[in-house]
């Protein structure tokens, strides 16, 4: 049998499959994970939502009344930006604790946290309810590969799923939904010395935007997650000074708490400012992921990570969403955490890193889940 690779080793491999998204191109990271997981036993399963755009399932175990337990992680990563870096980012270069790299963080020192304790635990978890690997692509852009696999009901068992992205490896009961929004409004162009002779768009744009810091959502606020939020981040209308605007535009981010649904936020925008001849547009949409901390689950894991967290955990969600609202909808609604050794602050930045104290940290916990499960 070849030697296991351990959490540090394994990272490495993978920065250097070079997977920015935009364009992703995921197949041979995803197929090098596979062939890996299939010599220890593993089933796998490909699904590509575009040409070269590769998620992968990988199961063992599972012929138990009992469903497998699921973790899952995204391959792409984000740009490198446009400042230096001053480590290799595909190198994998480590300074004392820290292991650098696009991806180091989020999240591919997270996958292979999952990933050596699968590989390890693969004997005990060939028998019994199992475990899932779900390994997707294009989740940094819309949540691309696990939206395909729900939709597509590619997805067949699950009893409680495990997100690894960047927590340093504190466990969270779920995030906020995302839902973006562009907003329209029209009028008749006219010469700026003439405005009566026109409708403007900009003027009916700012009584939109007035109505929307008077909007208010259907679920005020949320026990762990606190209140939802409208931000307007851009505006743009109009082309030159001396003419009236037939045009304008604004694009609206809301980030929601559970039992807001998005279709009907979408229709209750358009409602409010209808009067303003305004049209709503949904551009973005990922669901909020939420577990009730009392779940009997959820508190075998809060037990399971205390010793390392120096006491036990406290209910709190994270900030940003991730592939887990839509594996959850896929896997009929288990209860999830989001749970990886990465750094979140060191999430999408110039010399990404994670910390390789933490990814080992990962493994133990992780595998303390598969087996207890199991
Ligand atoms: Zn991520």
């Amino acid at each position: 049998m070849a030697a296991r690779p351990d959490a540090r080793s394994l990272t490495r491999e993978l920065l250097a499959f070079r997977t920015i998204n935009p364009p992703g191109m995921e197949r041979a990271c995803a197929r090098h994970l596979g062939a890996m997981l299939e010599a220890a036993g593993f089933r796998t399963a490909y699904h590509e939502f575009a040409e070269a755009r590769t998620s992968l399932i990988a199961q063992i175990g599972g012929d138990h009344e009992k469903p497998p337990i699921c973790f899952t992680g995204h391959i792409d990563t984000v740009p490198l930006g446009a400042k230096r870096w001053t480590h290799d980012a595909f190198a994998g270069e480590t300074d004392g604790d820290r292991l650098y790299g696009r991806g180091s963080t989020d999240m591919k020192g997270g996958i292979a946290a999952f990933i050596v304790a699968a590989l390890e635990g693969a004997p005990d978890l060939a028998r019994g309810p199992g475990l899932v690997l779900v390994i997707t692509a294009g989740e940094e852009i819309g949540c691309e590969g696990a939206r395909f696999l729900a939709d597509r009901k590619l997805l067949e068992r699950a009893g409680a799923i495990v997100v690894a992205e960047p927590t340093a490896n504190y466990p969270y009961v779920g995030h906020k939904g995302l839902a973006w929004f562009e907003v329209e409004t029209t009028g008749v162009t006219a010469h700026g010395s003439m405005p009566e002779l026109g409708d403007n768009a900009i003027l009916k744009m700012a009584r939109v935007i007035g109505d929307l810091e008077h909007f208010r959502f259907p679920v005020a606020s949320h026990p762990v997650m606190g209140e939802p939020t409208l931000n307007v981040g851009t505006i743009r209308g109009g082309l030159n000074t001396n003419s009236v605007p037939d045009e304008a535009r604004i694009t609206v981010d809301t980030r929601t708490v559970p039992g807001i649904d998005h279709v009907e936020l979408c229709a209750s925008l358009a409602r409010l400012l209808a009067p303003r001849g305004a049209n709503v547009r949904k551009i973005v949409d990922t669901p909020s992921l939420y577990t009730e901390p009392q779940d009997a689950w959820v508190q075998e894991v809060f037990e399971i990570c205390a010793p390392h967290l120096g006491g036990k955990p406290a209910p709190k969600t994270i900030t940003f969403s991730t592939d887990g609202a839509d594996l959850k909808r896929g896997f009929g609604g288990p209860p999830a955490v989001v749970l990886g050794p990465g750094e979140p602050a060191a999430a999408h930045q110039t010399d990404e890193w994670c910390s390789m104290n933490r990814m080992d940290q990962s493994v133990e916990v992780f595998r303390a889940l598969m087996l207890s499960w199991a």
